[in-house]
């Protein structure tokens, strides 16, 4: 079979892999370089990733012994610990920060262990079975711990009600706070490490963009390619006119499918203003040198500053930091910030920052409500006559990591390798 996977991103080089053995494969991307959101560039020679700071880790299996397929573990890629930390009340404690309860003052300890032991009568709620963010949040932590850290933090990074987000993109993405762990955490005050990404892989060379070269080996990719019309000739679906693919995967954003499809969503029902009404957030990264620390990833929940997390990339690899003599990090700011108000913002911000360049994202984080999930289905299903998939973050419009996007392609290939039997 001929198939075109439509961009070149994490799901688009992971599923050409696993159907390039038996179909003849053609990676489309639309802009002039590979990798998405994982893409890292050089600044003076350090290592920028334009997008947050990509660490790898999975929990899968399957994904976990695919990827190391194309790597060597030891050799090529380092292991580390998370180290994260919050900075609160201008002090850096521990994260997370349920924790920690006991590097907070007293009034509020007082409040919080209160409210946990109440908590802890309660009968245990399901994530799925909260009605909305806020209130698992509140259900889980209390309220005090929602008012000082998760309120702010989230309200920063989501820029939209918290009730408002459904609780499906959460399932099996936090580990659920548990009231014995948490007492014992503040007793024996030992560090944390059954966290679903408590230590990672991060490569010695070149960050995630190492991993995006070396997965891109091998497949027939052709970057600048832009879709101007589809058709549907027999069972074909014709690009620009010239080429016939039996298959199409589109890992692009959802809400910007070439209009053909959006035609065909329209003829199945799926109202459009509902798809192109999908909320999701950007985020603009400045990118710094700054002071030496040991810490990974640094929360900042409150809102004397719009940053909402420092991610320490330079503490990842040394090669990283290799045109400067200090370290270097990616300050993160939600949704579409300007280079001088980010600017701004770093006086107020720890590790004495200087700026070295920056990026703004428009597609960083989706936000799934209360329809998302079966407004996905139904789009799917129709698609899926045509013999057109969608794969990946924004596509499938699901909160995925790395891995999880990879397993996502894992199970595609697999249904796709069915269907060729059928
Ligand atoms: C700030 C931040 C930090 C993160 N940190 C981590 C982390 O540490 N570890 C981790 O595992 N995950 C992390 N993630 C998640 C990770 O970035 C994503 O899971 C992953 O990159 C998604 O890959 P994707 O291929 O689905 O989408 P994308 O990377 O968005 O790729 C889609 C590709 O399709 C192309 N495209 C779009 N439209 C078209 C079209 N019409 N034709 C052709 N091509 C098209 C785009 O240009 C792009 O190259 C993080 C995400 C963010 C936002």
């Amino acid at each position: 079979m001929k198939i075109a996977v439509l961009g070149s991103g994490i799901s688009g080089l992971s599923i050409a892999h696993f159907l390039s053995e038996e179909n003849n494969v053609s990676v489309l991307e639309i802009k002039n370089k590979i990798g998405g959101l994982i893409k890292c560039e050089r600044v003076n020679d350090c290592l920028f990733h334009k997008v947050g700071g990509h660490v790898f880790n999975a929990k899968n299996e399957k994904v976990f012994n695919w990827f190391w397929s194309f790597f060597d573990k030891d050799e090529e890629f380092i292991t580390a610990k998370r180290n994260a930390k919050v900075f609160f009340n201008k002090q850096i404690i521990g994260y997370p920060i349920e924790n920690y309860v006991y590097t907070l003052d007293k009034t509020l300890i007082n409040q919080i262990i209160d409210e946990q032991i109440e908590i802890s009568k309660n009968k245990l709620v399901a994530p799925k079975d909260y009605n909305n963010f806020e209130d698992f949040l509140i259900g889980n932590f209390g309220n005090t711990l929602f008012e000082i850290y998760f309120k702010p933090y989230n309200t920063k990074l989501w820029k939209t009600d918290l009730k408002d987000v459904s609780m499906e993109w959460l399932e099996g993405k936090l580990p659920m706070p548990n009231f014995s762990e948490i007492i014992k955490s503040n007793i024996l005050r030992e560090e944390e490490d059954t966290m679903v990404h408590s230590s990672f892989y991060y490569p010695k060379n070149e960050g995630s963009q190492f991993i995006v070269n070396r997965l891109s080996q091998g497949l027939n990719i052709t970057e600048n390619f832009k879709i101007e019309d589809i058709e549907f000739q027999d069972n074909l679906i014709c690009i620009n006119g010239e080429f016939f693919f039996d298959k199409l995967i589109y890992t692009g954003d959802i809400r910007r499918l070439p209009i053909e499809i959006d035609n065909l969503l329209i003829s199945g029902g799926i109202d459009l203003e509902e798809l192109k009404a999908l909320k999701s957030n950007g985020t603009s990264n400045l990118f710094c040198e700054t002071d030496n620390t040991e810490i990974s990833w640094l929360y900042i929940p409150e809102p004397f500053t719009k940053a909402h997390r420092i991610i320490y990339t330079g503490n990842f690899s040394d090669s990283n930091n290799r045109g400067s003599s200090r370290k270097t990090c990616v300050v993160e700011f939600s949704g579409k910030i300007s280079y001088e108000e980010m600017i701004k913002e770093l006086i107020s911000l720890p590790g004495n920052l200087k700026p070295l360049s920056w990026n703004y994202e428009q597609n960083s984080y989706v936000i799934q409500d209360h329809k998302t999930k079966s407004l996905m289905n139904r789009i799917k299903k129709i698609l899926e006559t045509k013999h057109i998939y969608l794969l990946g973050r924004f596509a499938e419009w699901e909160y995925y990591n790395m891995d999880k996007a990879i397993e996502a392609a894992m199970s595609l290939a697999n249904k796709i390798k069915r269907r060729n039997l059928e």
